[in-house]
């Protein structure tokens, strides 16, 4: 033990004053750390981003648990907002909308297996198609349920990640077009450099979208509509992207100090003693850690606000548990700790968390564990 501190002067536990609170409750039985979710931003976005849009009507991106905020909340409050569509990523995310009750049109993103063109077409999903297998194991599908559906195909414009290939458009249109039990209900693409506005990338991605478009007019009713995903959420897609429409996050993330001890000058705290008080000290212990999403590499680099000050995490952060330095803020256990979000003023953002991580913000919603409740408040889509 190199670092245990002065014999005479040990660890101790502080009193501090009462408490300070900030955010919704949990009951006082529950885990004292949550995400708190507020349904009439998410609404709020969506109509912000649907009055915006060039476009007439609005899919609203509800993949990821609703990129961590809870999917069937996620979605009945875009709804609420003004969504037409939502989008998956997985048969399994429509599954979950349509067992939940949302009838709304559900577009998944992404081809499943061939073996699952069944379980989309029962749960009245919309496919995305464009490989040959999978569009004919739909087909087939169909046909056997004796149903003709409408499909989006969805062509390769420049990401070269998913889509049909700029060479086979010919083809894949016309596969569907002859096919038994499929309808060319919508054309779709993707931008790789949608966060970068002005890069010449988008307009040569454009031109090829409008060319495959001009190749499909004459079997294709014309569809208009946005795909917006983090906006709904109140985040930016990338620094400075969402300038000029309203978006409020709608997701804070909250939990409470759970013991508050002062440190004399030399002590080191958690797993591997990574860092030692440069002074006499109050350190906090945080009911939170990276099982629940306080990521480890967050170790000796993030920051919390508590009592309307921003705080660093020190040392290793544990599975369950963190650790703050408070220099001589007069904490106690109970305070609200903000791990995102924003108290008297002073806020933490997932782009802040990002920079830290050097990650983007869309990670670090994602992120947030399973093991984290969420707690709506709002009343946009609320059953
Ligand atoms: C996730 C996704 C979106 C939404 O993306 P954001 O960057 O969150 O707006 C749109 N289209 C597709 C195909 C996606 O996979």
């Amino acid at each position: 033990m190199t670092a245990a501190g002065p014999a005479e002067s040990p660890t101790t536990l502080t009193g501090g004053a009462a408490p300070r609170r900030y955010a919704a409750s949990q009951p006082p039985d529950a885990r004292p750390t949550w995400a708190q979710v507020d349904r009439d931003a998410i609404a709020a976005n969506v109509a912000a981003l649907k009055d915006q849009a060039a476009a007439p009507a609005l899919m609203a991106v509800v993949k990821a648990d609703g990129y961590g905020h809870g999917l069937v909340p996620a979605a009945r409050a875009a709804l609420a907002g003004g969504a037409d569509w939502l989008a998956v990523a997985l048969v399994e995310e429509g599954r979950a909308l349509r067992d939940a009750g949302v009838d709304a049109p559900v577009l998944v993103l992404t081809e499943p297996p061939p073996d699952a063109a069944g379980a989309l077409l029962a749960a009245d999903l919309t496919a995305t198609v464009y490989s040959p297998g999978f569009t004919a194991a739909l087909d087939a599908a169909a046909a056997g349920a004796g149903r003709r559906v409408g499909v989006h195909l969805k062509l390769d414009t420049g990401m070269r990640r998913v889509g049909v290939p700029q060479a086979d458009w010919r083809d894949a249109i016309t596969r569907v077009r002859d096919s038994a039990a499929l309808r060319l209900a919508g054309l779709w693409s993707h931008f790789a450099v949608a966060d970068e506005p002005h890069h010449p990338f988008i307009a040569a991605q454009a031109g090829e979208f409008a060319r495959g478009l001009a190749l499909a007019r004459s079997l294709s009713a014309d569809y208009d509509m946005v795909r917006p995903g983090l906006a709904v959420y109140g985040l930016e897609p990338a620094p400075g992207l969402a300038a000029g429409t309203p978006l409020r996050p709608a997701l804070s993330w909250w939990t409470r100090l759970s013991l508050v001890k002062r440190l004399a000058a030399g002590e080191a705290v958690s797993y591997g003693l990574r860092w030692t008080a440069p002074r006499t000290t109050t350190v906090a212990t945080i009911p939170a850690g990276y099982a629940d999403g306080v990521t480890r590499r967050l170790s000796n680099r993030g920051q919390v606000v508590v009592r309307g000050v921003r705080v660093p995490l020190v040392g290793t952060v544990c599975m369950d548990q963190c650790l703050v330095d408070g220099d001589d803020l007069p904490l106690a256990a109970g305070d609200d700790v903000c791990l995102l979000g924003e108290q008297d003023g002073v806020a933490v953002t997932a782009d802040d968390w990002a920079s830290w991580l050097d990650t983007i913000n869309y990670e670090v919603v994602c992120g947030i564990g399973r093991r984290v409740p969420r707690v709506y408040v709002g009343a946009a889509g609320a059953t």
